[in-house]
């Protein structure tokens, strides 16, 4: 498998299996934040899910994902699997993902981006005011996992591959900017503690 065709088949996810989910939950008070499960093997879908918080402040999309993955009867190990966030896996998203035996993770929404064009400072907050972080402080390749941004698998590509590639980012960050729009725009009325 290619770094490009696991960027374009991540990035689908996110459009094809993520977004519908999310547009459906932004409508209802929630976060604008997804995650899916991959399988390595063939890149199939496990299970996709999206930020449930209005039911419970911690059903992030990553671990509101991971709740629905553990509540199926049948369980692939973690091993054979990919995890995929729409954006950075917070302070307790991304211990969620090493204590469910994950080896990998990829994103396509810094944690930059989720305060600056999102206007949701939180993840960058919690890092520096718990774990005295600065942004890009904690380790993205440890003994537990390798993560990787979407944006840096597709920046390693040139010529039409990457231009196609360029083309589905933009489609993304179009269809997000309008869920976030949304989501400003009706925070107030929802009882979220860190809206
Ligand atoms: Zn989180």
């Amino acid at each position: 498998m290619t770094s490009s065709v696991l960027a374009e088949r991540l990035m689908t996810v996110i459009e094809d299996d993520i977004l519908p989910l999310t547009e459906r939950g932004v409508a209802a008070g929630n976060k604008v934040f997804g995650a899916a499960i991959l399988r390595k093997s063939d890149l199939s879908l496990v299970i996709a899910e999206t930020n449930n918080e209005t039911e419970n402040p911690l059903w992030h999309g990553e671990v509101h994902t991971l709740k629905r993955f553990y509540e199926r009867s049948e369980k692939a190990d973690t091993k054979d699997l990919i995890f995929l966030s729409t954006h950075e896996p917070c302070s307790m998203c991304l211990s969620a993902i090493t204590w469910a035996g994950f080896d990998n993770f990829y994103y396509f929404f810094s944690h930059e981006d989720s305060r600056d064009a999102f206007a949701i400072p939180h993840d960058l907050k919690i890092l520096k005011e718990v774990f005295r972080l600065e942004p890009g402080g904690y380790a993205r390749n440890n003994a537990f996992w390798r993560s990787a941004a979407i944006a840096d698998l597709v920046a390693t590509y040139a010529g039409e591959e990457k231009i196609a590639l360029q083309q589905q980012d933009r489609r993304i960050r179009a269809r997000y900017q309008t869920l976030s729009d949304a989501y400003q725009s009706g925070k107030d009325d929802n009882a979220i503690p860190l809206n």
